[in-house]
């Protein structure tokens, strides 16, 4: 008997992590990708690639050859993890802020007139 919520090790298709999911959960993704299961981590840093490079298909398959490399290079599945992450926390704090606009806000105030309401009065 197959249940939609039965829980299934599944293991991701780029990093080879293994995640716990609902096979409901396991069939929703794997129809987002392609085919594919991958885990969170890598959904995430897939969904960067494609801000980036605007094509999904191209994101995921340069996911894939990033955590490929990664893979082949030796290292534990913690530092692949790591490595993915840091990449998400860059990514995030390179959001448009320009300090420029926040200069001329400071000196547009400072060029306000100072009225002094005390020489009003009679
Ligand atoms: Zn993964």
């Amino acid at each position: 008997m197959s249940d939609l919520n039965d829980v299934n090790f599944v293991k991701c298709d780029c990093c080879c992590l293994s995640e716990e999911c609902t096979r409901c959960y396991i069939t929703t993704i794997r129809e987002m990708y392609g085919g594919k299961w991958i885990c969170g981590l890598c959904a995430e840093a897939v969904k960067d690639e494609v801000l980036r490079c605007g094509n999904p298909d191209e994101a995921m398959a340069r996911h894939l050859t990033f955590c490929t490399n990664f893979r082949a290079s030796g290292p534990p599945q913690v530092r692949l993890i790591r490595a993915m992450t840091q990449l998400l926390r860059k990514s995030s704090k390179s959001m448009p802020s320009s300090p420029r606009d926040a200069t001329v806000l400071t000196r547009s105030e400072s060029c306000l007139p100072s009225l002094t309401l005390d020489d009003a009065s009679p």
